[in-house]
């Protein structure tokens, strides 16, 4: 994703408006490195700005997708995630309890697609999902109850 700053022009010389609203989605987004939802995008900027809507958030980043600066995930936590980083190719490594995503700089050596099973496609790039339990989704909670609470679905 480019500076907020140089984000804006891009914006308006593709022809879509720089709202304040925008703006505070672009700065959210900026250090956000969970991979946040477009909910999680709204309650990070709704904490500071109140006249935001959720369906602002929903189109500013489809513009901002569109315009190749973040990246639509579909990591199978049951909402579109939205990565910043598309300047460095990179994996994924997705908890299963809290659907919580990390970035994986890792070169997958041998990771290859046989010819066989390529269906003749020239292939070039391949992202890959590592499941698994994160640290906290791995230690008990110490009440009855281990429900996870909201707070637990999305960790800050
Ligand atoms: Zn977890
Ligand atoms: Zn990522």
């Amino acid at each position: 994703m480019h500076a907020p700053e140089q984000l804006a022009g891009r914006l308006r010389a593709s022809g879509r408006k720089v709202t304040p609203q925008r703006q505070g989605i672009i700065r959210a987004l900026e250090d956000d490195n969970r991979h946040p939802s477009a909910e999680m995008v709204f309650e990070a900027v709704r904490s500071h700005m109140e006249t935001i809507s959720l369906k602002t958030v929903y189109q500013t980043l489809n513009d901002l997708a569109d315009l190749g600066e973040i990246q639509a995930l579909d990591l199978g936590t049951g909402a579109l995630r939205f990565d910043p980083n598309v300047e460095r190719p990179h994996h994924h490594l997705v908890c299963r309890g809290c659907g919580e995503v990390r970035d994986v700089f890792t070169d997958i050596a041998g990771l290859e697609l046989p010819e066989s099973a390529a269906h003749g496609y020239d292939v070039d790039s391949a992202e890959v999902i590592f499941r698994g339990t994160c640290d906290r989704c791995r230690t008990p909670v110490p009440t009855q109850q281990s429900q996870p609470t909201q707070e637990d679905q999305w960790p800050i």
